[in-house]
């Protein structure tokens, strides 16, 4: 039995029913469990929930400044544990060690940073009338809110939640994926050093079908942000909706990259169009996984990115040269494997890998799969509609730009959309035109934190992300003066 145990934190003190129930808490890269986190009930949310009602009308009048400072010492105090931080995400979820460091870590600082500083800048709004009168606009945090985050990038997407809540003026509560609880469990360790106040920020772990349902139903609990699958997505918007619950709903994706001859493919950039779709062992929401090409050099591109797909190494996440870890969980490489045997049946012709490989050594049992390249599907396959969220990419040449458009368009989802072109004019015109939330031209997971962040159609519902996020996370009061 694994020896670490995770705590929730409730109230300002570490905790975990004495007698379980625990989950077990795999290594990825390995298959072997190391930790257990607490599979914890609906009367554990609801001390988390009442603890956090307690917490919210001494937090949301704490000034601005005083919530940014300690939003600042949290950021500092993962900051000084970087590499800890990065080995334990890297442990929990099979990423690199190298990613964990280079992005999700940093990037959870930054998340806790940006927020702190945004608060400070946030500005109300007023509308003066001709007739004499004025309007200002009071931003009311909403008292608890409820933070439900993924496996994929566990600490950044928990921390983009918990950061603009928190910096707005509510207590929380949050709960990470049960796949990935342990970074989020230190951090709940150092919120307490930061020194915030008991209640503010409660974490309770478990799984989403009991723990999380139990916060999408609390009563206390007034606005849900998730970041998850479409299919948890729509359970929440159903049981949120008859209690009138504010909800944001960041969900998944099947990403189009687009690549017009006159695409500028330089060796960096074609890098960046191979990293867009196996990054993270193509477990990012932003991944492409549909890479569109432009027929006229099909042939060529084809060759050039084949051959950078079959450098990539597949490897111990521990070590600096691997460029993909292990997935996620083994029920998740089932899955991979599963869309993988579908694309054969669909037809699809597999270019490079299209199995799993079998490390030596420490990571003899873990669960890896080589990058895969397939070709010669329709862009209406089960394959190239549903979401993989694995190191699967589909190439599908096109003909011309309203080809492109209406590929690209066709699918389900509307999160994110790469194109690559020089043509200055086409790349607005289809900037306006590409159905999703974000679309990147000429670049990849460029992120600016003041942007507006999610997607459309079954993608998401609401944005986060700079203002976006202060708006969800408060309740406008209007009010009205005539003079
Ligand atoms: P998931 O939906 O299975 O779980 C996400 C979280 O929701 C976990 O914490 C889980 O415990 C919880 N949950 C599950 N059922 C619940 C319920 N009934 N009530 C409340 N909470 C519940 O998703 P996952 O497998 O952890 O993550 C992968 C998915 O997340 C992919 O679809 C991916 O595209 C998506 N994703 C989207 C974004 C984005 O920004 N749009 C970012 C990252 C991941």
């Amino acid at each position: 039995m694994p020896s670490t145990r995770l705590a929730n934190l409730i109230d300002g003190r570490l905790q975990a029913s004495a007698g379980g129930p625990w989950l077990d808490v795999y290594e990825p890269a390995t298959g072997a469990a190391f930790a257990q986190c607490p599979d914890s009930s609906a009367a554990d949310v609801d001390a988390a929930a009442k603890a956090a009602q307690q917490a919210a009308p001494g937090w949301a009048a704490t000034p601005a400044e005083t919530r940014a400072s300690l939003l600042h010492k949290l950021a500092d105090l993962i900051e000084a544990r970087l590499d800890e931080f990065a080995a334990l995400e890297s442990r929990d979820s099979g990423k690199p060690v190298t990613l964990a460091k280079r992005l999700d870590i940093p990037r959870a600082v930054s998340n806790l940073r940006f927020f702190a500083a945004a608060i400070m800048g946030w500005e109300s709004e007023s509308h003066a009338m001709e007739s004499g009168a004025i309007n200002y606009t009071l931003r009311r945090p909403l008292g608890v809110v409820g933070c439900i985050s993924p496996w994929n990038l566990p600490l950044y997407l928990f921390t983009w939640k918990i950061a603009p809540a928190l910096a707005s003026g509510n207590t929380v509560v949050a709960k990470p994926s049960e796949i990935t609880p342990c970074t989020a469990a230190l951090l709940g360790e150092l919120s307490l050093e930061a020194g915030f106040p008991p209640g503010v920020l409660n974490i309770v772990q478990g799984r989403g079908p009991t723990t999380g349902q139990a916060i999408i139903e609390h009563p206390a609990i007034k606005a849900i942000s998730f970041t998850g699958s479409t299919r948890t997505g729509a359970s929440i918007a159903a049981t949120a909706a008859p209690q009138f619950k504010k909800v944001s709903l960041e969900m998944g994706g099947k990403n189009p990259a687009i690549v017009f001859a006159d695409a500028d493919l330089s060796d960096a950039n074609l890098d960046t169009i191979v990293r867009s779709g196996f990054a993270n062992q193509g477990e990012i929401c932003l991944c492409g996984s549909r890479l569109l090409v432009q027929r006229s050099i099909y042939d060529s591109f084809r060759e050039r990115y084949l051959a950078k797909v079959r450098e990539l190494r597949v490897g111990d996440p521990q070590e600096a040269a691997t460029d993909l870890g292990a997935l996620v969980s083994r029920e998740h490489f089932d899955k991979v494997m599963r869309c993988i045997a579908q694309a054969r049946e669909e037809g699809g012709n597999i270019l490079c890998g299209g199995a799993a490989l079998k490390l030596e050594g420490r990571c003899a049992d873990g669960w890896f799969i080589a990058p895969t390249v397939i070709e010669g599907l329709a862009n209406d396959t089960l394959t190239n509609q549903q979401e993989i969220f694995g190191p699967v990419v589909t190439l599908i040449p096109f003909e011309d730009e309203a080809q492109a458009v209406a590929v690209a368009n066709g699918t389900g989802y509307g999160l994110a959309a790469s194109l690559w072109t020089q043509d200055l004019s086409r790349a607005h015109r289809l900037g306006a035109q590409l159905e999703f939330g974000i679309v990147w031209i000429n670049c990849w997971l460029l992120r600016d934190l003041r942007t507006p962040f999610g997607g459309s159609k079954q993608s998401g519902l609401g944005r986060e992300g700079g203002a976006e996020a202060l708006r969800f996370f408060t309740e406008p009061r209007n009010i009205c003066i005539r003079y």
